[in-house]
């Protein structure tokens, strides 16, 4: 069995400037620094709106941070006559690493369907960037099938059409938990991430099930993040509303110092 790098990424959904992204980044790393703390055992990722990621790749680059970067959606087509849409070619030319596919947000807001998220995933891998596929139960969902049905049958429609090596990662994000207060449970999260671990090992392989992160995400804080990483099958969280606090998050890229086995 392979040992996951745990990943910490802070979905910064339609919030920061340019500017103000710059100043903020500096703030996490500033913040990391006088902690001694080096992310090399955790990866940490950041996830600007488009219009801030060439300022942030400038400053990570330049200052060497050693925070990986990327992207909240992109196109499903390469280019084209696709008003609005961003290409993946122009995300991996910014060396994006990352790109959020199928948000729940997507999901709802731009009724995105598991056939556009399939077509999105593919782009981002023709291109060598690595998607988070994001998966999740409503709440009347929850009620109605259990907590792992939905994020199971959202992620397989993917897995069936992508290569059995592909390089992924999967973020559980129950719908119910995204911005409420109301994290899952440690081991509601455990048993799903779980679950999403088997579809992965069935549809792709058992090496990429080995290989593969699989996010947490909803309502993650300082407070509660140890819990979460003290699961067997939880690699890290995809984290929104506490990502925009630069020393709350820089706590939850810390939680190795706080996980007692
Ligand atoms: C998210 O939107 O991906 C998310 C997990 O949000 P929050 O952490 O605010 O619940």
């Amino acid at each position: 069995m392979l040992t996951r790098r745990p990943l910490i990424a802070g979905n910064w959904k339609m919030n920061f400037d340019h500017l103000r992204a710059v100043a903020f980044v500096q703030k996490i790393a500033w913040t990391l620094k006088d902690a001694k703390f080096a992310p090399t055992e955790v990866e940490v990722s950041v996830f600007p709106p488009f219009t801030d990621i060439r300022s942030v790749q400038t400053l990570i680059e330049s200052d060497s941070l050693g925070f990986a970067f990327g992207a909240q959606d992109l196109s499903p087509f390469d280019d084209g006559a696709h008003t609005g849409d961003v290409s993946g070619e122009f995300l991996a030319k910014l060396n994006c690493r990352y790109v959020i596919i199928g948000h729940s947000e997507r999901r709802q807001n731009h009724h995105e369907d598991d056939e556009l998220i399939t077509a999105k995933t593919k782009a981002a891998l023709r291109h060598g960037l690595v998607p988070v596929i994001c998966v999740g139960e409503t709440s009347d969902d929850l009620d109605k099938f259990g907590a792992s049905a939905v994020p199971v049958g959202q992620l397989r429609a993917v897995l069936a059409e992508i290569p059995a090596d592909s390089e992924i990662v999967v973020a559980y994000e129950p719908v119910w938990a995204i911005g409420s207060g109301q994290a899952a449970t440690p081991a509601q999260a455990q048993d799903v991430c779980a679950a999403l671990r088997s579809v992965i090992a069935e549809s792709l392989s058992p090496e990429t099930a080995d290989s593969t992160r699989i996010l947490y995400g909803g309502s993650v804080k300082s407070g509660n993040i140890a819990s979460f990483m003290r699961e067997k099958d939880v690699d890290g969280a995809l984290v929104g509303g506490a990502s925009l606090d630069a020393e709350e998050f820089a706590k939850i890229v810390q939680f190795p110092r706080h996980v007692i086995a």
